[in-house]
This record gives C-alpha cells, sequence and structure tokens, in this order.
C-alpha cells in the first residue's frame, strides 16, 4: 500500500522521489536576498523530477498534494476491468 509518510515528512519535506524512490536531492536556489537563501526546489538526484519548491522557511504542501494525486493516477492504470 503506498503511504506518503514514506515518500514525505509531516512538514513537506521529501524523504524519497514519488518516481524512482531515491533518497538524495539536489537543491536548486531560485532566489536569494544577499546571501539568504529565499527559494529554493528540490529535485530528485536521479530523475530530476522536482519534489519540493521551500519558500521563506517552509514547503509547499502542494507538492505533497501533487505526489497523492500522481499515485492515484498510477493506480487507475493498473487496474484491469473484469474480463468474463
Ligand atoms: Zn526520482
Amino acid at each position: 500500500m503506498w503511504d506518503i509518510k514514506n515518500y514525505y515528512k509531516d512538514d513537506g519535506e521529501p524523504i524519497k522521489c514519488i518516481f524512482c524512490d531515491c533518497e538524495q536531492f539536489t537543491t536548486v536556489i531560485k532566489d536569494k536576498m544577499g546571501y539568504i537563501v529565499m527559494e529554493y526546489e528540490l529535485h530528485c538526484a536521479n530523475c530530476d523530477d522536482i519534489a519540493s519548491y521551500w519558500a521563506t522557511g517552509y514547503h509547499d504542501p502542494v507538492y505533497m498534494k501533487y505526489a497523492h494525486n500522481h499515485i492515484d493516477k498510477l493506480n487507475s492504470l493498473l487496474i484491469e476491468p473484469n474480463i468474463i
């Protein structure tokens, strides 16, 4: 059974990539104010998909919702209709 708790911490920090289960992430800085990082994305180190967007102290929960939606879609593709 797929569980988002295996992929994201409660605060939205990614644990594993939902696409390939990789546990390594690359930080891509999107905005800085002087030396202070204001916004960054975490990309999967293996497949480069975006796992999280962080801004001014918080991970955006939209990415957890996106992970849920994506898994539902994958599961729906795996369900075969009953053939009599
Ligand atoms: Zn990945």
